[in-house]
């Protein structure tokens, strides 16, 4: 039988990796092998760490609940058009020099960018 954390390590790449559509508890023990004793503690160790929210879902007659992660890892694809990665300045820059992140506008209009896409994605005004 594997460790706790590492069943909550496997039990979380499987939720992360079923992100849009989320995953039955149910589901996810018969992947990991586990019983659902064993699942619904790690689930709620899970969520009480604040990896995974639970949604409370009736599935064929019985309640169980769907496991959504609450952060996806970062991708490659997030960061492609971030300004630095092309910019000449970037050997010189530096947050004690005077070319710094702190007061350099392109990174600052590309973080307000990715901010505004973000809230018009959440629904935000
Ligand atoms: S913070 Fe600005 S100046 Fe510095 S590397 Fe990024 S884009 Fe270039």
């Amino acid at each position: 039988m594997p460790r706790r954390i590492d069943l909550e390590q496997k039990a979380l790449q499987l939720i992360i990796g079923n992100a849009c559509q989320g995953i039955l508890q149910s589901e996810l023990w018969r992947k990991l092998g586990g019983s659902s004793r064993e699942g619904s503690r790690t689930a709620i160790k899970l969520e009480g760490k604040g990896l995974i929210r639970r949604e409370k879902e009736l599935c064929n007659g019985r309640w169980t609940f769907r496991l959504y992660p609450k952060r996806l890892p970062a991708s490659l694809d997030s960061i492609t058009d971030c300004p630095c990665l092309m910019c000449p300045e970037s050997p010189r820059c530096d947050s004690s020099s005077a070319i710094s992140p702190q007061n350099c506008e392109k990174l600052t209009e590309w973080l307000l960018f990715l901010a505004s896409n973000e809230s018009s994605e959440s629904g935000d005004s």
